[in-house]
């Protein structure tokens, strides 16, 4: 083999090392071309290094040493925060753009829309650190026993993520600015997006209950997306509406072995502070459990299965024209929003890149957070396409085969040297 397979499949279909290369560099006297930066952090975070300083060290004398070599965890934040984010935006774009040529969005419960989700996270919080794009707030705490009031920093981001494809691929991020709402950065983050890839590549737009708001629903609507949002108390008119409108037997109830599914589907429900209908679905879910519970019964443990049932009752708000399909698509969709959370911000947040004090500066956050998310989204592609499809009998999981890319390149410098 004398190309790394991963990179040489993401040169095959994106031509990811040309344009990579075609990034413009911010510093006027690079030490090391930002080329180099950029893929030392891209490789690190595809095989899911957790730090800056494992990077470094992988680059010094482990698994990057022949293809990056050495370069300090300094170097690293210095180059990061002197660059632009929109480029490396714009190359996130791009990928977008030849993963729908290439058929990458296809998904069949969709029905051929591409749906994606909306949702923000707080990251890196603290109460020491500061970066001039921190944002603040004054939280109450124990210290020492005692209770005190201080500033605590924090950065908070919003991510939209392709949701309706058999694995998450995350679109775009946008940090929010200290005093700005996650609601109108999400917006501008769409509006970039839009601006970058068109207006017909997502469908279907899904979030929370905090984007079930007239104006936002409104610009989506202007920007040619159609939508669906959970439906919560801060819409009391709207929910309160529906509450009465559902509150007799439902249109369908469906069951299976350990869950039961009931739905009511309102057509058109009145919204009165947004002046017009919207369509509601009403869905109570219940699902029965065996959980297992270990008691001590004198010198003998005893086993014991008891059933939980769990009930959960929610309402979804949506202008999506239905047609033949039937009701339940649209609760289908609000659930697909779920593994924004589950997947794509588990990664952002498990390891401890944003700790370090290198990055915790205002753009080297947002580039390293844009890099990291881009090579989630690129190995995720290549262990789908590449590894998973070619794969005969049981598949290594994704984080088996995150560890293994690490020893592809040193097999390769075996190789080569
Ligand atoms: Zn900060």
């Amino acid at each position: 083999m004398s190309r790394h397979q991963f990179e040489a499949y993401l040169d095959k279909v994106f031509d990811f090392s040309n344009r990579v290369g075609a990034l413009p560099e911010g510093r006027q006297w690079p030490q090391h071309p930002w080329k180099k930066v950029f893929e030392a952090v891209f490789l690190g975070a595809a095989m899911q290094m957790p730090s800056l300083l494992q990077i470094e060290a992988e680059c010094r004398d482990g698994a990057l040493a022949k293809r990056i070599g050495p370069i300090s965890d300094d170097t690293i934040g210095y180059a990061l925060q002197r660059q632009s984010p929109e480029p490396v935006f714009a190359l996130g774009c791009e990928i977008a753009r030849r993963l729908k040529r290439n058929g990458v969005l296809r998904s069949d419960w969709s029905r051929g829309l591409v749906v994606a989700a909306v949702d923000g996270i707080e990251i890196c919080s603290s109460f020491a650190r500061c970066c001039d794009a921190c944002m603040h707030r004054e939280v109450e705490h124990k210290v020492r026993g005692e209770m005190r009031t201080d500033i605590q920093y924090y950065h908070r981001l919003v991510a939209v993520t392709v949701v309706s494809t058999p694995f998450p691929i995350p679109l775009g991020i946008r940090f929010q600015k200290d005093g700005e709402a996650e609601v109108p950065c999400a917006l501008a983050l769409i509006q970039d997006l839009v601006g970058r890839l068109g207006r017909r590549f997502v469908d279907i737009l899904v979030g929370d209950a905090i984007y079930l708001q007239a104006p936002f629903v409104k610009a989506v609507e202007g920007l040619g997306w159609d939508w669906a949002f959970t439906l919560k108390e801060n819409q009391p008119d709207l929910l309160r509406e529906a509450e009465c409108l559902t509150a007799g037997p439902p249109g369908a109830i469906q069951v299976e072995r350990d869950r039961e599914l009931r739905w009511w589907h309102l057509p058109e429900v009145d919204w009165p502070v947004a002046d017009r209908l919207v369509r509601v679905v009403k869905t109570f879910r219940i699902a029965h459990q065996r959980k297992v519970t270990v008691s001590q019964d004198g010198a003998h443990r005893k086993k014991t299965k008891t059933e939980v049932t769990e009930e959960s009752t929610n309402f979804y708000a949506t202008n999506f024209k239905l047609g033949s399909i039937p009701p339940l698509f649209v609760y289908q969709l609000s659930r697909s929003r779920w593994r924004i959370d589950t997947e794509v911000f588990q990664t952002l947040t498990t390891d401890c890149h944003l700790k370090h004090p290198a990055v915790h500066q205002s753009t080297a956050l947002v580039v390293l957070t844009m890099i990291r998310l881009l090579a989630y989204a690129l190995s995720l592609v290549f262990y789908h396409q590449q590894i998973r499809s070619h794969a005969r009998g049981r598949c290594q999981n994704f984080q088996e085969f995150a560890k293994r890319m690490a020893y592809w390149f040193v097999a390769r410098s075996a190789d080569t040297s």
